[in-house]
Order: C-alpha cells, then sequence, then structure tokens
C-alpha cells in the first residue's frame, strides 16, 4: 500500500487552459515546502469572473489531467466541478478536508490572486483550513497582505491563460507556453480559437 499522503499543496484555478506557468509554481512549492502531492483544483465558475464565459468545467478538467499526467508530484481534484455553482476556497478546503482526513493542506495563491484574499469567502476561516503560500508572478507586484501566509518566490515566467487564449485566437504560437498534450488537446477540440474574450 502507498504511505500516506500528508502535506499537500492545492492549485485553485480557472486552468483556461492550465500553463506552464501554473506547473512550475506547483513544482517549486512542492520543492520549497516538501509537499508530497500537488492537486490542481479547477473552479466550475468562479466568483470574480461571473459574466465571462469559460470553456466548459469538462475541457478544463481534462487539460489539468493531462498536465498532470506528465509529472508524479501533480494530481487533478474535480471536487469544485463535482460541486458544481460559484466556486468559494473555503468550500473546496472543508471537502478536500472531509475526503481526506489527517492530511496538511497548503493552498496556493499566485501574487495577483493574494491581493484579493481579504475579499474572499469566509476569508477568517480559511486559515484554519490551509496554510497559505503566495507565489511571485512576473507582471504582478507583491501587495502586503495582513493574512498570514509563505512566500515562494517561483521562476517568472510571463505566461497568463489569457494571453494563451488570445494567441490560439491569433493564430500564435503556444508550444512551450503550455505541455505539448494540452497544445493538441486545444487544436483537436477547436478551443479558443473564436468568439469574444476578453
Ligand atoms: P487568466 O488569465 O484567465 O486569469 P491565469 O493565467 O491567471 O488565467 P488562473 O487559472 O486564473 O490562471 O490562475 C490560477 C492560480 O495560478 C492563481 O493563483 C494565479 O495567481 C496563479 N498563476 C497563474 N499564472 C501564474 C504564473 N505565470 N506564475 C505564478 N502564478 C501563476
Ligand atoms: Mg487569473
Amino acid at each position: 500500500m502507498d504511505a500516506p499522503i500528508s502535506r499537500v499543496g492545492v492549485l485553485g484555478g480557472t486552468f483556461d487552459p492550465v500553463h506552464t506557468g501554473h506547473l512550475a509554481a506547483a513544482s517549486e512549492v512542492c520543492a520549497e515546502l516538501g509537499l508530497d502531492q500537488v492537486l490542481l483544483t479547477p473552479a466550475n465558475s468562479q466568483p470574480f469572473k461571473i459574466g465571462f464565459d469559460a470553456a466548459p468545467p469538462e475541457h478544463r478538467l481534462e487539460m489539468c489531467r493531462l498536465a498532470a499526467d506528465e509529472d508524479d508530484r501533480f494530481a487533478v481534484s474535480a471536487v469544485d466541478i463535482e460541486r458544481g455553482g460559484v466556486t468559494y476556497t473555503v468550500d473546496t478546503l472543508t471537502d478536500l478536508r472531509e475526503q481526506r482526513p489527517g492530511t496538511e493542506f497548503f493552498f496556493i495563491t499566485g501574487a495577483d490572486a493574494l491581493a484579493r484574499l481579504d475579499e474572499w469567502k469566509d476569508a477568517e476561516r480559511l486559515g484554519k483550513l490551509a496554510t497559505f503560500v503566495g507565489v511571485t508572478r512576473a507582471g504582478h507586484s507583491l501587495v502586503p497582505s495582513n493574512r498570514p501566509h509563505i512566500l515562494v518566490e517561483v521562476p517568472a515566467l510571463a505566461i497568463s491563460s489569457t494571453d494563451v487564449r488570445r494567441r490560439v485566437r491569433a493564430r500564435r504560437p503556444i508550444r512551450y507556453l503550455v505541455p505539448r498534450p494540452v497544445a493538441d488537446y486545444i487544436a483537436l477540440n477547436g478551443l479558443y480559437y473564436g468568439g469574444i474574450d476578453d
């Protein structure tokens, strides 16, 4: 039997699509904090992105699976997509703790998301459910947060899902910005090629 997993990172996001910036951040935090695993947890619908059409959850989930398949330290949790509705981190962490008793959770969030932590649902409770880990993000300055967190500096990769989507629409290359199976999946399913985007 596998040894019990005790220190688990959770990287929440829309992952529309997952890209190398996400994976490099997850990898660095995993090494720095000696985590056993990092879970990519795609949101069903993001409270800060209401009114914006993300790719369907099944596609975002599948792309996360393809990315996680390439690294033994990574796995995917569909907990937010299965719950449905608007995704709040307080629910993500409550459900994960219920599924994995005895696990210590580390919630990983980029500099841009960390800046808005006070606006998150049940912000006071979040710190009791997981240790928060802020990661540096190219193009985003770290604003001081009064929420306790660990700060991890990660290799600066100026990649965003927004830029990847724009590139696909403009028929510009995304190779090396997303894992190869993810690029193939986008092409095969015709994701991001047309339509309205920000
Ligand atoms: P979008 O442009 O659609 O908002 P995104 O690239 O910001 O996409 P998200 O799914 O919103 O990706 O991000 C999930 C988490 O990963 C957030 O905490 C975000 O700050 C972090 N993150 C995303 N890209 C990077 C990066 N290049 N370096 C460090 N952290 C990142
Ligand atoms: Mg974002």
